[in-house]
């Protein structure tokens, strides 16, 4: 019986299992399909900061993240012997209004007090011109351009590998493909699995995605399906002459996300409603569209994929991490939405220090006490 049982591999179920490992427990992943079947597996893998604006617990909790990735991903690497494409290249956004420019204005002075942390600070700089020709096109930004030292990005793919390569050298962890928990005794801690197989278990993380919210409905609680959803994002990869160097740019939703050997991503969609999470259509290509006026770089690179996923959404919008308030042997790990490569190991190594028995401090919205609230309020 493993100390603690984790379901699913995306970016949240591999780096609670490595925290956990680290921690000196015993660990079994399960995972339904692959290492990175789910929204994990997929291409921007951009690192963005939330505005310096109207600060809170939930952004600094993102900026910690954000800065400490650094260091993780420089120990995940050397102990892997794997590189994830991580760099702090920082993004440019274009402004396109004068009263963009303001806000981005207001933004610079923001971020002097909020983005400093240990020592380390991060600007936000409102530009004329790009310091890279055509990346954004002039055309694309009419009053300047934003330019934060903050962001980074990596490759989604190659950390998935990385972390599982950790793993698989780790005493007393497996990990198993194509294990589907079907439901869960939390009082008698055992995980029944599709193939009726059962496994007992000191402690279970659920970061299965958006299966999490299934799996939550599985504990019994009647209100639980309110507790989050899925929304499907489409994305595309290119390749060519583009170096990664080169900041993310972002704009109104758009992404592009330069990454090692030429490749580079674009996104995304957003989208609440869909038939087929896993088709991509005219939205992908609206969004191919828009990057490649941001980029023309990108009109003479070759588009080699086209990619969809399912982002998990807590109600709230905010993540959904911890122990469960009425089941001490259940942590979430989930509802990453947007934003889950930039903060997944700050968050699994809450959740291993919780279980541990450590106090941990969460921001408020968070915890799956609040998102409980949320859903009995909604129904
Ligand atoms: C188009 C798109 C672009 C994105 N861009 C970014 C970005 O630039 N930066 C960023 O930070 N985030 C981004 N995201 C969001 C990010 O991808 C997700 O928030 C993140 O991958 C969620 O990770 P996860 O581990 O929670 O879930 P997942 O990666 O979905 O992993 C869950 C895993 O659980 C498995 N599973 C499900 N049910 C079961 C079960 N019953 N038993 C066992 N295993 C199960 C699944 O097969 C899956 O492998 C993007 C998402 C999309 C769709």
């Amino acid at each position: 019986m493993p100390d603690v049982l984790v379901v699913g591999a995306g970016v949240m179920g591999l780096w609670a299992a490595v925290m956990a490992a680290r921690a000196g427990l015993s660990v079994v992943v399960l995972e339904r399909d692959r290492v990175g079947a789910g929204a994990s597996g997929g291409l921007l893998g951009a690192l963005m900061p939330h505005q310096p604006d109207r600060w809170n617990a939930k952004k600094q909790f993102q900026l910690q993240a954000l800065v400490s990735l650094e260091a993780e991903i420089a120990r995940l690497e050397a102990e892997s012997g794997l590189s994830t494409g991580y760099r702090r290249t920082g993004r440019l956004m274009p402004l396109v209004a004068d009263h963009h420019r303001e806000r981005a204005l207001k933004h610079k002075i923001d971020a002097t007090t909020a983005w400093a942390l240990g020592g380390r600070t991060f600007s936000f700089d409102v530009l004329d011109a790009s310091p890279v020709q055509d990346w954004p096109a002039a055309e694309a930004m009419p009053a300047g351009v934003a330019f934060d030292s903050l962001s980074g990005h990596l490759s989604p793919r190659r950390l998935l590998q990385a972390l599982r390569a950790l793993l698989e050298g780790m005493p007393r962890v497996e990990v198993r493909e194509g294990a589907t928990v079907v439901s869960i005794d939390p009082l008698a801690r055992t995980a029944l699995l599709a193939n009726g197989e059962r496994i007992g278990f000191g402690h279970i993380v659920l970061s299965a995605g958006v299966s999490s919210f299934d799996l939550f409905s599985s504990l019994g609680l009647p209100l639980a399906r309110a507790i989050g959803t899925a929304v499907k994002g489409q994305a595309a990869l290119f390749r060519g002459d583009i170096d990664p160097e080169l900041p993310i740019i972002f704009d109104s939703g758009t992404f592009v996300v330069p990454h090692e050997d030429g490749y580079c991503a674009v996104g995304s969609t957003s989208e609440d409603s869909f038939d087929d999470p896993a088709s991509t259509d005219q939205l992908l290509d609206d969004v191919v569209t828009s990057a490649c006026r941001l980029a023309p770089v990108l009109r003479t690179a070759t588009l080699i994929e086209r990619w969809a996923g399912l982002r998990p959404k807590a109600i709230g919008r905010e993540p959904m991490v911890g122990l469960h308030p009425d089941f001490s042997a259940v942590s979430l790990l989930t509802g990453g939405f947007k934003i889950s490569f930039g903060i997944a190991h700050e968050l699994a190594r809450l959740v291993v220090s919780e279980i541990g028995g450590s106090p941990v401090e969460l921001p408020p919205a968070f915890t799956v006490a609040v998102h409980l609230e949320a859903a009995h309020r909604k129904i």
